[in-house]
């Protein structure tokens, strides 16, 4: 260990848990030099310790998973690079279900797990039995077996990574506690310790548990909070053999693994125990918790059900830690919005072994590269919403969220603790009229409305669940006569000032110097030509825009904006999210219903498609924006907040002649795959380029004019397009689409789906999703070839089509 404290480093790394030493790894792999990484106590010494050290890799989405597969692949080499042996055993894994959804539920997995080359095995009750001889099985309906998933010592393999970084450079001290974390002008430029200051080019908070506090500490949102989490070690138990893959059984909340002689087995409980609320205990190292018996019975019986001859074997030890949580089970990764310069890498929801590999290679090459190699949203910390670091939400949150790991990962599930935060004011009217909400970003929506006499309540399932009627009713009503959403969750932010043209204008791909009055749809591009943000940019006047982006991406969009605003430009934006409600009026009767309430002429001549102005409409002025997300005529209304409510009744009063009925997201979500409308996080995201996302007919490509992106896109159109989103449908109108479905192309697989929703009025499950191709992608391709969707192991035949299927001309939103 390095014993001279450096004045100034390239990176600081904070935390030398096996998060922490991955990265210092990947930064020096990279070639860095100058890393230091900083730790208060002893390395391992968090929550790493006493991990139980199984590296599944198969996780919810594809680039998860590509990162749990990498980190396999990094473990398995690591002895022999470093010469420190990591424990690290390729044993397989077992997953198993007792019903018939979590079965479907893990086939659908497998088959994701076909687009990307990971190797699972459907198996039933019998080959279960024949891997793990002791199972009781009478009850397992069938399972998949990942011949490659693995364990490891945690400890060893933290040291390990730690011992590969400083053969590279790297410098680990250890009882080396940070204090503060340094800024200047807002940038982070290092920390201070006992032992004196480090000044740095970037500073990363990979401190676990401890990261909330260190993070607001220099005001940055990091909003995870420890729960208390158990497995227990038996005494020997000599039927075992050392061989045995690791056994999860979710629908009991547990896992099982030899462990030298012995059963190891942990769980993933429902409700679970958030532990020091108010902050880690000074001093805690190496630490345990006490024992909770009764906490466990139930997951202990369970077991014993499963593996009857554990009833004959003693416990030797009865382990609780304290591990962190986050409010959706995802990490957080990335620059923090609030602070550049400034990483993070915490928050691992139990699977920070398995994750620290991935994670610490995207962050060392975020950091080397300045821009995330590949689409991280999924654990991006800029989807964070600041309400969301309140302590007293984070742990009723986090009681819910670690269960989540093994609960049924049903389609549209919502979380049911720490709702209704944050409400629309509309809220109350809608609950009243039978609304059944969801959570996005904090915000109450309605995804739907049930009928009188029904329960708004979910009832999942893999199938049509029990919303599918009353959402296609409101489809119908969107598609033949006029339906009313909620969008006041939609984020909205103001860039005013003499130079607001020109900040738009560069961070634009579309042409945003338009007359007032002009609605502009446009990405914001990053300098490769990936896409940041697909939202619309409104010319209120000659110095005023008003931006309308998705609700889960405003904290991203807004810092996007923000970050490219010079210091000197006369430019300020304001997010105005909660300052307007948005009410959106969508359906071929939409024009007929505002028409008379607010007075106005909405024909074609005097309010055409793409504009915007100010109406009355009661005793409130607003402004209308003639724009659709779901493919129809139809405005959204902007107003001030205090008057949604009386904007609402007016609308409902009034709309009862025209056919109105109110409409949820799930609706909503529903007539916009018809359309093939994208949506930023599923279909696009900063790797896809407006090119392949199909989107360049909103890019001035041909204008020139400079904007971000702009050289990189006209690099791309010299080229093949390799890569294309196209639409789906499936032939058969049973299966469902959700994401993630592989797709075949004349029987090989050509990639996968980013969306999927059931469109009520084609009739079927129709979906969005990328096909590759080297010798390129074009409409000929695309209608020449043999398509199928693969759902939970069975291929179905699809629909192709570059062109929307519904209203391909667009005639319908310019009627
Ligand atoms: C019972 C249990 C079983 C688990 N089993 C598995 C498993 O099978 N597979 C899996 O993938 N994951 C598992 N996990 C989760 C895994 O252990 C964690 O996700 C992982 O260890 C988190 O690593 P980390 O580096 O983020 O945090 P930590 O290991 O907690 O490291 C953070 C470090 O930062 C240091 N630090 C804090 N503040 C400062 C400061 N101001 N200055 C300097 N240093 C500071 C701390 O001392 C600590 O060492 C399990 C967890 C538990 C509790």
């Amino acid at each position: 260990m390095a014993k001279q404290l450096p004045t100034h480093a390239r990176v600081v790394v904070i935390g030398g848990g096996v998060v922490g030493c991955s990265i210092a790894y990947h930064l020096t792999k990279l070639g860095w030099k100058e890393v230091v990484l900083l730790e208060r106590k002893k390395l391992t010494s968090g929550t790493t310790w006493h991990a139980a050290g199984l590296i599944g890799q198969l996780r919810a989405t594809l680039n998860m998973t590509r990162l749990a597969q990498y980190t396999a692949g990094l473990y398995a080499g690591l002895e022999e690079e470093t010469g420190q042996a990591t424990g690290w055993k390729q044993r397989g894994s077992i997953a198993i279900a007792t019903t018939a959804a979590r079965f479907e539920e893990l086939l659908r997995g497998a088959s994701m797990a076909k687009t990307f080359g990971l190797e699972v095995h459907e198996i039933g009750p019998g080959e279960i039995k024949r891997h793990w001889p002791l199972l009781e099985v009478s009850d397992v309906v069938g399972g998949v077996f990942l011949p490659k998933d693995g364990q490891t010592n945690p400890v060893d393999t933290t040291v390990a990574l730690a011992k590969g970084a400083a053969m590279r450079g790297a410098q680990i001290f250890e009882e080396m506690k940070v204090d503060a974390i340094r800024s200047e002008r807002g940038r982070a430029i290092g920390v201070a310790t006992e032992r004196g200051e480090i000044k740095a080019e970037h500073v990363v908070i990979a401190t676990g548990m401890w990261s909330r506090a260190l993070g607001r500490s220099c005001g940055v949102n990091i909003p995870l909070q420890a729960c208390e989490h158990f497995y227990v070690v038996t005494e020997d138990f000599p039927e075992l053999t050392p061989t045995l893959p690791v056994l999860r059984d979710p629908d009991h909340c547990a896992y099982f693994k030899e462990d030298a002689g012995k059963l190891l087995f942990g769980a993933f409980e429902p409700k679970a125990k958030p532990w020091a609320i108010d902050g880690i205990p000074k001093g805690f190292e190496f630490g345990e918790l006490a024992e909770d018996f009764d906490h466990f019975q139930p997951i202990l019986e369970a077991a014993m059900r499963r593996l009857p001859s554990l009833e004959r074997i003693g416990i030797r030890k009865f382990f609780n830690g304290p591990e962190s949580f986050t409010p959706d089970v995802r990490y957080m990764l990335g620059e923090a919005p609030e602070l550049p310069g400034l990483f993070v890498a915490a928050g691992f929801n139990s699977t920070g072994i398995q994750s620290a590999g991935g994670a610490g290679k995207v962050l060392a090459e975020w950091i080397v590269g300045g821009h995330p190699p590949m689409d991280l949203w999924d654990v991006d910390i800029r989807r964070m919403q600041p309400f969301q670091g309140n302590k007293r939400y984070l742990a009723e949150r986090v009681s819910e969220s670690l269960g989540l790991l093994y609960a049924m990962h049903w389609p549209y599930r919502q979380y049911e603790t720490a709702r209704n935060v944050r409400l629309t004011p509309l809220y109350e009217r809608l609950k009243g009229q039978g609304a059944c909400f969801g959570e996005t970003a904090g915000w109450e929506r309605a995804n739907w409305f049930a009928p009188a006499g029904r329960e708004p309540k979910y009832e999942y399932s893999y199938g049509r669940q029990n919303w599918f009627a009353h959402a296609a009713a409101e489809h119908k009503a969107v598609r033949e006569a006029v339906a009313l959403f909620d969008q006041s969750s939609f984020a909205k932010f103001l860039v005013e000032g003499r130079d607001a043209e020109a900040v738009l204008q560069r961070i634009s791909a579309n042409d945003v110097a338009v007359e007032p009055g002009r609605i502009v749809y446009t990405q914001w591009l990053n300098e490769r030509g990936g896409i940041e943000a697909d939202l619309t940019v409104t010319r209120l006047s000659e110095t005023r825009y008003m931006v309308v982006t998705a609700t889960a991406t405003g904290v991203r969009d807004f810092h996007w904006l923000r970050r490219h605003i010079a210091a000197d430009a006369h430019a300020f934006a304001t997010d105005v999210t909660s300052a307007y409600a948005m009410l959106s009026v969508m359906g071929p009767h939409s024009r007929a219903l505002l028409a008379e309430l607010s007075g106005e002429d909405l024909s074609n001549a005097a309010f055409p498609f793409g504009t915007s102005r100010e109406i009355e409409i009661g005793h409130a002025r607003l402004r209308a924006a003639r724009i659709t997300y779901v493919g129809e005529l139809g405005w959204e209304l902007y107003v001030p907040s205090e008057f949604a409510v009386h904007l609402f009744d007016r609308i409902v009063a009034a709309g009862g002649a025209f056919g109105l009925r109110l409409a949820g997201m799930h609706a909503m979500d529903s007539c916009r795959m018809e359309k093939a409308y994208r949506s930023w996080g599923h279909d696009i995201s900063d790797e896809d380029t407006p090119l392949e996302a199909g989107l360049a007919f909103a890019v001035k490509l041909d204008k020139n004019l400079d904007f971000i992106g702009r050289e990189a896109l006209l690099r791309a159109r010299e080229r093949k397009t390799t890569k294309r989103l196209v639409q789906f449908a499936l032939r058969d109108p049973e299966p469902l689409l959700y994401h993630n479905e592989p797709v075949y192309r004349d029987g090989g697989i050509v990639g996968r789906t980013t969306s999927g929703a059931y469109g009520h009025h084609l009739g079927r499950a129709v979906a969005l999703g990328y096909v590759h191709d080297e010798d390129g992608i074009d409409a000929a391709y695309v209608e020449s070839g043999s398509f199928e969707i693969e759902v939970a192991g069975r291929r179905f035949a699809a629909r192709a089509s570059l062109t929307p299927m519904y209203d391909p001309k667009g005639t319908r939103i310019r009627s």
